[in-house]
């Protein structure tokens, strides 16, 4: 029986990728030594893969940005803007696409999340009919060395129906048209990749979605037959869930193999059973690629031997339900975790080991693997709180609501003052060298409590002064006492641990270290007020209060598996709402909580996604609704793909929300000529994931484009996201822009 991962994570487990990309994009690393360092990397971890005795070692999983810009490259589908970028060398080019070229001032392709995942990828744009020029795909080479080496590589490639299933086209482009030189390119892929392996690994975890456009489906078994004839070694790879309606479609693919997810699309594993052809193996995703738990071998055994006995043993594969991209890298870097916790996980390393205990209790019935690597069967008593149980046992529809609808709350509000258009941001402001340096020389305890609030009191105070300055009309704190939105609440609320190296990839450069919840759930003490009651005494222009939002606390911890996640989610926002009334009670009357992750975190089918929506908007209620009419409630949610959900958006009903937009020129924005919207909406006016600084025009023109569809007395006027990321260079003159944007907007509406 054959055992193999989706993919590794790239970034190294003490993000060695991380550092190196940007030493290398600050010009203090060449491109030769940043690909020595991945070229480390990449060693090492087929050496974790090999060792932990899988049949294959993954390749193509590493990418120096993004695995969809890859593919991007590979077809050469670069839009239009880039064509100045065209001379450049190949390393140059891919990270304009990627992060946008400020001397050039291009604009990066757009971000969005890689389905219900935290992992953003890049998004091809199709901007035109011209034909592209093919590139290359560093794939090939990492396979190729890989085979030199002595490891036995699987490629493992994203399939052309998902690339061209998450393209974006404007209308007028006819995307699948292309789909006849996208499998051509793949062919030629194939046929590079072919002579190193005996396996390639094809993604399309499209399939486990509604994404996939019927007549692109009916063109499906005819594609992969072309590239089944180019290459017979293929993987039909999908992943995120059942297989729904697209089981036939896959099973029907003629490759080889097909890998389903055995974690999340369990409910078709008979029907899949059933309907596979005689002559294709079943590679089964058991080991869960997106959490860190040890895996339940007694709900796992049974039905491998059932596949087993099916199929035969030959037949039969295991695997990670999907690239372990999406869990951290190795258990044995947490020192400081109790036992009690750290013997119930398993990260990338240990996820390697589970598959190799796996085939031994299969094939030779290992007592001895099985018992090394069990998890204890009970969790440990200290995460069931009985207090905590009855308040959520408790909670009532009434404490659901706000006491009035949102026109009178509107009204109630009116004593804020604003003026039209007022302008403000998301919460956070650049997080500099020394604001880091503080935060760790507390944690580590070389500088006292008193001397660590001193210090983030004066970045503050900095903070304060400089969006005076810069003339927004509501203020924030700058959040400079928090690493992450997650973690910092994570900290200070019962039931979280943390782990030192638990680093996850969320894009690019970009990692997160998501929180662990392994017990009940409830709020110790006060978490952000004297910071932002701080805030407040030094202006007064009203301060915004600043959380996190439940459903978003949620999506980025790893969440224990022995509860209802719903329950959890309940725990969290009864947290949230104490804090709430904790800001309002102290005199902070306009409070944003968070919910970055709303969208990302649902479900990839529309029953499922119902469901979600339903409790993640309850949830956010729950936590905002103990306030007065004339308290404001601001929400604020990243990359959204609104048009869907805006209904959902809506129930919310909170009194002003900010959104992504700029990226994709305000496009999100037609969904509110459709939805009846009452409240007050920010779509981003920049993007602030680039360096680049947008221009007043720029700026300008976009909160026109707004107007068209958002009513000026509804139209509030923010950057697309936090500022945490960006230098104050950057940020200071983009905001500059901005406020004088709204400023012109402003008055000219008022003349007319
Ligand atoms: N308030 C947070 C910040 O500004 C929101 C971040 C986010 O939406 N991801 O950093
Ligand atoms: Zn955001």
């Amino acid at each position: 029986m054959r055992i193999h991962i989706l993919g590794f994570p790239s970034i190294g487990k003490r993000r060695e990728q991380k550092q190196a990309l940007e030493s290398f994009w600050d010009g203090a690393l060449s491109v030769d030594a940043l690909s020595a360092t991945c070229t480390e990397l990449k060693k090492r971890h087929w050496t974790i893969q090999k060792e932990s005795g899988l049949d294959y070692v993954s390749t193509g999983d590493f990418s120096l940005y993004d695995r969809m810009l890859d593919i991007t490259c590979m077809l050469g589908a670069l839009p239009e803007r880039f064509t100045p970028c065209l001379g450049d060398a190949p390393t140059d080019r891919y990270f304009s696409l990627a992060r946008g070229n400020a001397e050039r001032d291009i604009a990066a392709l757009e971000m969005t999340k890689w389905f219900d995942t935290n992992y953003h990828y890049l998004v091809p744009e199709i901007d035109s009919d011209r034909p592209w020029t093919a590139g290359t795909h560093p794939v090939v080479a990492d396979t190729a060395s890989a085979r030199e080496l002595g490891f036995s590589p699987k490629p493992a490639i994203i399939g052309p129906f998902t690339w061209l299933t998450l393209a974006k086209a404007p209308r007028g482009v006819l995307k699948w048209s292309r789909l006849d030189a996208v499998v051509s390119a793949y062919v030629n892929l194939l046929t590079d990749l072919a002579p190193f392996c005996d396996c390639i690994q094809i993604e399309e975890p499209v399939l486990c979605t509604e994404l996939l456009p019927d007549d692109a489906r009916g063109r499906f078994h005819e594609a992969y037959a072309t590239l089944n004839a180019a290459c017979p070694k293929l993987m039909l790879t999908t992943y995120f869930g059942a297989l729904g309606r697209n089981l036939q479609t896959a099973v029907g693919s003629g490759c080889p193999v097909l890998h389903v997810d055995m974690v999340r699309g369990r409910k078709q594993f008979d029907d899949i059973l059933n309907a596979l052809p005689a002559d294709t193996a079943l590679s089964l995703g058991v080991v869960d690629g997106r959490n860190i738990w040890k895996i339940n071998y007694s709900t796992v055994v049974p039905l491998i031997r059932q596949a087993v006995s099916a199929l035969g043993r030959d037949r039969v594969l295991l695997g990670s339900s999907c690239s372990l991209l999406h869990c951290p890298a190795d258990v044995t870097e947490e020192t400081e975790l109790p036992e009690h916790i750290r013997n119930r996980m398993a990260f990338a390393v240990q996820k390697c080991a589970e598959l190799s205990a796996l085939r031994g209790i299969i094939e030779n019935n290992d007592a001895a693997a099985y018992a090394a690597s069990a998890r204890p069967a009970e969790p440990h008593p200290d995460g069931r709180v009985e207090a905590v149980r009855e308040r959520v046992a408790a909670v009532t529809p009434d404490m659901l609501s706000r006491r009035s609808p949102y026109p009178e709350r509107r009204a109630a509000q009116a004593w804020l003052s604003l003026p039209p258009l007022p302008a403000t941001t998301i919460g956070s402001f650049p997080q500099t060298d020394a604001i880091r340096k503080t935060r760790l020389e507390y944690k580590r305890g070389s500088i006292s409590e008193a001397d660590y609030v001193a210090a983030i009191r004066s970045e503050i105070r900095n903070c304060i002064e400089k969006q005076e300055q810069l003339g927004l009309d509501v203020l924030v704190h700058g959040e400079a006492e928090r690493n992450d939105m997650v973690e910092y609440f994570g900290q200070q609320l019962a039931g979280f641990c943390f782990t030192q190296n638990g680093w996850v990839q969320s894009y690019g450069s970009r990692c997160v270290k998501p929180p662990v919840i392994y017990g009940d759930v409830y709020r110790k003490h006060p978490m952000t007020t004297d910071w932002i009651l701080y805030a407040q005494s030094l202006t007064k222009k009203p301060v915004k209060g600043m959380l996190t939002g439940p459903v978003t606390i949620l999506c980025w911890s790893f969440v224990r598996d022995d509860l209802e996640r719903g329950e959890v989610c309940k725990q969290i926002a009864l947290a949230v709402r104490d804090e709430v009334q904790s800001l309002e009670k102290a005199g902070i009357r306009v409070i944003q909580i968070d919910e970055a992750a709303l969208r990302e975190g649902m479900p990839l089918t529309r029953d499922e996604a119902e469901i979600y929506l339903r409790g993640a908007v309850d949830a956010f209620r729950l936590a905002s609704s103990g306030v007065e009419d004339s308290t404001q409630i601001h929400s604020h949610m990243c990359y959204s793909e609104f048009n869907a959900i805006l209904p959902w958006i809506a129930e919310m009903d909170a009194d002003v929300i900010s959104i992504e937009a700029s990226r994709s020129g305000m496009e999100l924005l037609d969904a509110f000529t459709e939805v009846h919207y009452q409240g007050a909406v920010g779509p981003g006016v920049y993007d602030i994931h680039s360096p680049r600084i947008p221009s007043e025009e720029e700026i300008t023109r976009l909160l026109r484009r707004a107007l068209l569809y958002i009513p000026k007395d509804q139209l509030w006027v923010n950057p697309d996201c936090g500022l945490k990321t960006r230098r104050w260079d950057e940020a200071r003159p983009s905001l500059q822009h901005m406020v004088a944007a709204a400023a012109r907007v402003r008055s000219a509406s008022a003349d007319c």
